[in-house]
């Protein structure tokens, strides 16, 4: 989708702080970290929230799903993360390029 900031970002036209990457997802770090660690796991496709989700996507949700944990791991969250998916204007979702928030670190009981 040419006017989303996000597919922008899989396509490489907006800078982003990418920490993994494979041929189904971009994962990068985000710009306004609520917490220590707070990465966002994007589709390379756009779809532009959970509403958007057809049974031909099960595959690559579960794909986004089971790689929170690795990438927690990988980045130090040994005791946990929290995964957060706002969907649609009343859920705070900001940018409508679907994108799971994986938030850890120490500070995170206060948010
Ligand atoms: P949401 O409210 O779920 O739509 O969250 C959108 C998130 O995208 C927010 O946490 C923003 O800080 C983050 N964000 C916006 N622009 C960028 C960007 N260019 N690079 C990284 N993260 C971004
Ligand atoms: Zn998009």
């Amino acid at each position: 989708m040419s006017d989303c900031l996000f597919c922008k970002i899989v396509a490489g036209e907006v800078p982003s702080d990418r920490v993994y990457e494979d041929d189904q997802v971009v994962v990068f770090k985000d710009i306004n970290p609520k917490a220590k660690v707070h990465l966002l796991v994007i589709p390379r496709i756009h779809l532009a929230s959970l509403e958007d989700l057809q049974p031909q996507h099960d595959q690559l949700i579960a794909h986004m799903m089971r790689l929170l944990p690795r990438l927690a791991r990988e980045q130090g969250l040994e005791g946990g993360f929290r995964t957060i998916v706002n969907t649609g204007r009343g859920g705070g979702q900001v940018i409508f390029h679907l994108h799971l928030h994986l938030l850890g670190g120490p500070d995170l009981r206060t948010f």
